[in-house]
């Protein structure tokens, strides 16, 4: 074998990265190429804030590559036609591709797949490249797969697992392959101020520190809010430039508690992997097929805008909202309270939500992002699809001193805990200094009534 392509999408490195690894071994020449696939555009998909982040990771695979004496191609238009072209310039005899599992992805894979047999070229789907344990790997006896995380969970921890393949020394790219200029973070606008970096070179040296001073204390501290004590390594996660079978493997030869509880969490991303892969419509549609009605009045629409502008007058929802703009991710805690309180409390439909949040998200996913939500929603997974978070106990709860609500609600800034989650009980003078901090746009009692009567099947609701 001569030329082989290897296609990088959400797989964006060169540490354990099994389609190159194999494509290296096989022919004497690889195009590395990455293909700015423009359906992806045309969905709405681009946000800013991950266009951003992936202009970085494109820069850093490019440098990699040129430190093992090959380089980038990049491509735009339709992901196959792209392709199509880069096989019939270089006469590759295979591509291969990280295997991905959402409807997009599938149709976007048949198509190459059916373009390139006219080409009489290859296509290999690799596995376990983005997931730890591939979909449909496990299955329950009686469905395509898990419904729910706990057996889940048990068969995905008792998985053979691979080990992790070292980087390559040399990588060696056909001459004369043309490649567009790399994009250039500088140049996107709207992205969040303090977004952060992409590219594997920063994910590595970010795994390794969170495994020396976080892993020890996650198991204690992934809820506190303040503390900020979680990995943040979802949006390397979700563009690659991390790999989870690394991720998993490194964690467990640390061991301990911390290890156990982070490890689990990564299992929930190939849980709802394997969700997305069986369902794929889940992304758009209710996993259960109940309870879809929704508020779509104009008040429904200002309490959806005060949600989104962080001013809804709980203070931990527009601290996590305000956090959403400002860095392009929110805590896991925070992710949640804000979805139970705009899908239960104001009884606004989840995808309204999922989409603000894939408008702002680094880590935006459709599997995680939409699933998550169809969770907080009642429409998904959850086994206990009509509880609701209340977010005055729960700040209450997770951020006792009210250091994460004051970071980023500072007209709150000067009040004490635990009056800073329920500023509307100030009285006098206190009250006063904060008049430039909305009043709730919703009394809990009432939502909660709402939620019951809607849930309920009732007439006169939502
Ligand atoms: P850590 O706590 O350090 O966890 C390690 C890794 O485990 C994460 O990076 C992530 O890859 C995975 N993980 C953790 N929690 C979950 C979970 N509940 N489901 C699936 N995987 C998980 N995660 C995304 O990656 N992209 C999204 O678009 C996304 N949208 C969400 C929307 C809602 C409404 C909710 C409730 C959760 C969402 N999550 C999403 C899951 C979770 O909030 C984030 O993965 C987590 O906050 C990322 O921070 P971290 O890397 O510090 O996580």
């Amino acid at each position: 074998m001569t030329v082989s392509v290897v296609l990088f999408t959400c797989d964006l490195r060169l540490h354990d990265h099994p389609p190159l690894h194999t494509a290296l071994e096989r022919s004497r020449e690889v195009v590395p190429l990455f293909v700015r696939d423009r359906a992806v555009d045309a969905a709405g998909f681009a946000a800013p804030n991950r266009l951003a982040f992936l202009a970085d990771c494109l820069a850093d695979l490019d440098a990699g590559l040129r430190e093992r004496g090959g380089r980038l191609v990049l491509r735009s238009g339709n992901l196959a036609d792209e392709v199509g072209k880069v096989v019939t310039e270089t006469g590759a005899q295979e591509v291969h591709l990280a295997a991905d599992h959402s409807a997009h992805a599938r149709r976007r894979e048949e198509q190459l797949g059916a373009l390139l047999q006219t080409l009489g070229c290859r296509l290999t789907v690799h596995d376990t490249v983005n997931t730890v344990v591939a979909p449909g790997t496990v299955t329950p006896a009686s469905s395509d797969h898990f419904a729910v995380f706990t057996p889940y969970h048990r068969h995905w921890a008792q998985q053979p697992m691979r080990t992790p393949l070292s980087a390559p020394r040399t990588v060696r790219v056909p001459e004369g392959v043309g490649s567009e200029p790399l994009p250039v973070r500088g140049y996107i606008t709207g992205v969040s101020p303090a977004l952060a970096a992409g590219g594997e070179w920063p994910a590595r040296e970010q795994l390794s520190a969170w495994l020396r001073s976080g892993l020890g204390e996650y198991e204690d501290g992934h809820d506190d809010l303040g503390g900020d004590r979680t990995s943040r390594l979802s949006p390397h996660l979700h563009f690659g430039t991390l790999s989870p079978v690394e991720c998993v493997q490194r964690a467990l030869r640390k061991g301990g508690a911390g290890a156990e509880a982070f490890v689990r969490q990564l299992a929930w991303r190939d849980f709802h992997r394997q969700v997305l892969a069986a369902r794929p419509d889940a992304a758009k549609r209710n996993y259960r097929s109940q309870h879809d009605r929704w508020r779509t009045s104009v008040s429904a629409r200002r309490d959806f805008e005060a949600w989104q502008e962080g001013r809804t007058g709980y203070p931990v929802i527009d601290a996590a909202m305000r956090q959403l703009r400002h860095e392009g991710w929110m805590h896991n805690r925070g992710r949640l309270l804000t979805a139970s309180f705009l899908t239960k409390t104001l009884y606004v439909d989840w995808r309204v939500g999922a989409e603000y949040f894939l408008s702002l998200l680094v880590d935006g996913d459709v599997a995680n992002n939409q699933l998550n939500w169809q969770w907080m929603a009642g429409t998904g997974t959850d086994s206990r699809p009509n509880r609701v978070l209340n977010p005055v106990t729960q700040a209450k709860r997770y951020d006792p001193d009210g250091v994460y609500t004051r970071r980023w609600v500072p007209e709150l800034a000067d009040v004490a805990a635990p009056f800073v989650h329920e500023p509307w009980k100030l009285q006098g003078l206190e009250r006063a200094a904060i008049d430039d901090y909305p009043d709730p746009i919703v009394d809990l009692a009432d939502g909660l009534a709402r939620f019951k009567r809607a849930r309920a099947g009732r007439d006169d609701a939502p």
